[in-house]
């Protein structure tokens, strides 16, 4: 079973003549920081030259300082800037300007795991990873809550590293509500299959597949969308709120019927062998390859296929229908 660790467990003193510096004031970057500096610590951001970024980062309090002198300066380097942007900025900043002691930081294993990033092995290398986007990390925080966190230890040059992990976890405000210890093949691994498998691809294809049935069939769009799409949120909040149960408990006796005999038909074990095949490819590296490769190639598949899926008819449809719906929000 895996090891969960709360405030109790973390030393924050650890972080007490520490200077931490966020690379990056995103999704991530901006919670993290404004939660660190919260909680009393010494916290720079660290902004590439003439970045519109600095002004914002002045405005919530905080000091933006452009990025090689951060660097220069910092005892824990946090990579939070997107993913495919981290190794051109370790090879051009970081690499040549890290203190032999300091730490680096990543909120998702990818560079790391797949040696996109080779760090030297005088510096720690960990990992905090909220499970949830930055603006809850921030908005729990404040509330004097926290979002779950993951912790990992790729290099402990300092003998510390899993402590140093543990009281930025609390700094965040994660070891509020628990900090699971996992490693950086872990986490990248599942990181991966459930956004490929589930979350992202998975869910999409399923709503197109449900979709351009009914279509296909003389059904009109817009129930179509309705029934496959528009409707998929009511369900997803129940599961996620109280399990496959509670979903269960709301939806009609023909429902749960349908759902339990003809669900497994369309997730068949076939459906299963080719998730096994694409957690293949992400095990052996296959998918890390073919995905720097793509970007160093500006991106073609990517945006072919993205184009694709814009022209959709369910997007067309489904942008007319939220228009009769201004109450969803943006
Ligand atoms: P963002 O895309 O929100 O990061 C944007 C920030 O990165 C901006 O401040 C931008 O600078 C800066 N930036 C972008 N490119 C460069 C560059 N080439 N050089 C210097 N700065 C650059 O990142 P996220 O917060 O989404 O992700 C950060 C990390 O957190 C990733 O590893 C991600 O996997 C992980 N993560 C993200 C989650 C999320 O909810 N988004 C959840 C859990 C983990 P500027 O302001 O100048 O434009
Ligand atoms: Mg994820
Ligand atoms: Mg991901």
């Amino acid at each position: 079973s895996v090891n969960i660790y709360y405030e109790n467990d973390t030393n924050p003193k650890l972080l007490a003549d520490k200077r931490i510096c966020v690379l990056g004031y995103g999704s991530q970057g901006n919670a993290h920081s404004r939660n660190l500096a919260d909680s009393g610590l010494n916290v720079v951001v660290g902004l590439r030259e003439g970045s519109k970024t600095f002004d914002k980062v002045k405005s919530q309090g905080l000091e933006p300082v452009e990025i090689t002198a951060a660097i220069k300066s910092a005892d824990i380097i946090c990579f939070l800037l997107p993913d495919t942007a981290q190794p051109a900025v370790y090879k051009q900043y970081v690499e040549p300007n890290i203190k032999p002691g300091a730490a680096m930081l990543f909120a998702h294993g990818f560079n790391l795991h797949y040696g996109q990033i080779i760090p030297k092995p005088e510096n720690d290398v960990i990992m905090v990873a909220p499970k949830g986007p930055g603006k809850l990390v921030r908005d729990l925080y404040e509330q004097g809550q926290g979002v779950p966190c993951l912790c990992a230890v790729a290099q402990d040059a300092s003998g510390q590293a899993k402590d140093l992990a543990l009281a930025y976890a609390w700094g965040i405000g994660g070891a509020r509500a628990g900090v699971i210890e996992t490693t950086f093949e872990e986490e990248t691994e599942t990181d991966l299959f459930g956004e490929q498998a589930v979350l992202c691809g998975g869910l999409s294809a399923l709503m197109k597949a449900g979709f351009e049935t009914l279509v296909e069939a003389g059904y009109a769009p817009e129930m179509a969308y309705f029934e496959c799409i528009h409707e998929t949120k009511l369900i997803i909040d129940l599961i996620y709120q109280g399990g496959l149960k509670k979903m269960r408990h709301f939806i009609s006796e023909t429902a749960k019927y349908g759902d339990i005999t003809r669900g497994p038909r369309v997730v068949p074990p076939e459906a299963k062998q080719e998730m096994r095949r694409i957690l293949d490819e992400i095990q052996d590296g296959r998918f890390a390859r073919e995905w720097v490769l793509e970007n160093q190639a500006n991106l073609p598949v990517y945006h072919a296929l993205l184009r694709k899926d814009e022209k959709h008819q369910m997007e067309q449809v489904g942008a007319q229908l939220r228009g009769m719906m201004k109450w969803l929000g943006e």
